[in-house]
């Protein structure tokens, strides 16, 4: 059975969750193997997690070779981490480091490149993606015909499924050329914790439109009993209230929850582009005529100041 690379995604050692469902799908594609560019000490802790879904190798890249550095070194390692070990595959997570990563190893291996993927399925051993394209008018099937097929999956593509691995830590020691040094990390600012997870991250979401007349303490107030991200419209977002780091949509984030709620939404092309990927749509609107409620799995007609303290209630009583 042929390796397949997940690039490991984690704060200083600690694994995010689309580690997880990258190994997921690389076990539907072959045997996954991950790669973890971080301080070496750590190695073995990152191990023991993604064993647990299915990795055997664990390839640790020197951390005094990429550490303060972009994404160059980090291509640079994975490029002859693939000459050596041949993958079938190298999936990372569509961040905006995966997808730089992802862009000039395409360029290294001269391969085919799939970003944003939001389902990856095995046609034999060759992975066929589904993408969202052009605002979220079409949805693609795609296939890389030309070398290594690069894969960047968005978050929440895939549910995590434990699977055994050994989780062999082998080390990597990449030569990294100074080219790729030349650009470094002068100062990192830590993102404001807010308590809540990251939108592009987030199972759920729930978000609020025009509709919410700027308050959003009942979108909030549901958002923290699911233990949601917040997100917005941009309605919202040009009124000021919220921030643009919210919006979502063609021109804010993409999202693709396992469970959007989409409130005092009504559901503009724009705003679908960026959420219409999710697994399950709720939207609570008062006018049932809104295009929103042609995209949901579930729709309330009613005045989201009354549903969500409702709801809110309800899912905190559970
Ligand atoms: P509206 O369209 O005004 O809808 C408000 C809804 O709230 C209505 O359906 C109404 O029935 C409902 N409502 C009102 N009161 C209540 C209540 N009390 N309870 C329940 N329901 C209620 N938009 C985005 O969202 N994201 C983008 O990234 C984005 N990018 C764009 C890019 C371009 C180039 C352009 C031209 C537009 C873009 N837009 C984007 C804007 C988009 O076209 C819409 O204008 C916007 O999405 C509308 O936001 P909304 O649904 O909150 O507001």
């Amino acid at each position: 059975m042929s390796e397949v690379l997940v690039v490991v995604d984690h704060v200083d050692g600690a694994v995010r969750k689309p580690t997880y469902e990258l190994l997921t799908i690389a076990g539907r594609l072959g045997e996954p193997s991950a790669v973890f560019f971080g301080p070496a000490e750590k190695a073995g802790e990152v191990a023991e997690k993604v064993k647990k879904y299915g990795a055997q190798k664990v390839y640790a890249v020197d951390d005094a070779q990429i550490k303060g550095y972009l994404v160059a070194p980090k291509a640079e390692a994975l490029q002859q981490l693939a000459e050596k070990t041949s993958p079938a595959a190298i999936l990372i997570t569509s961040s905006y480091e995966g997808k730089e990563i992802a862009g000039r190893l395409a360029i290294k291996l001269e391969s085919g490149l799939i970003t944003d993927a939001v389902d990856v399925e095995a046609d034999g051993d060759t992975p066929v993606t589904t993408q969202s394209v052009f605002a979220g008018n079409y949805t693609v099937k795609a296939k890389v015909t030309k070398g290594t097929p690069i894969i960047t999956v968005k978050p929440n593509a895939a549910s995590p499924e434990e699977a055994d691995g050994a989780g062999t830590v082998e080390e990597f020691a990449a030569t990294v050329s100074d080219a790729a040094k030349r650009a470094q990390i002068v100062a990192s600012q830590p993102r404001k914790a807010s308590g809540r997870p990251e939108l592009t991250e987030a199972a759920i979401v729930v978000s609020g439109g025009r509709g919410t007349g700027g308050n959003f303490e009942p979108v909030e107030g549901l958002a923290d009993a699911l233990g949601a991200a917040v997100g917005a419209s941009r309605a919202a977002v040009d009124s000021g209230w919220m921030p643009h780091s919210f919006q979502v949509g063609q021109t804010g984030k993409t999202v693709s929850p396992q469970l959007y709620v989409a409130n005092g939404i009504s559901g503009a092309i724009q705003h679908r582009a960026g959420m219409q990927t999710s697994k399950t749509i709720v939207a609570v609107n008062k006018d049932e005529e809104a295009p929103i409620f042609e995209l949901v799995d579930f729709g309330v007609v009613g005045d989201l100041h009354k549903v969500l303290p409702a709801l809110t209630e309800e899912v905190t009583r559970r």
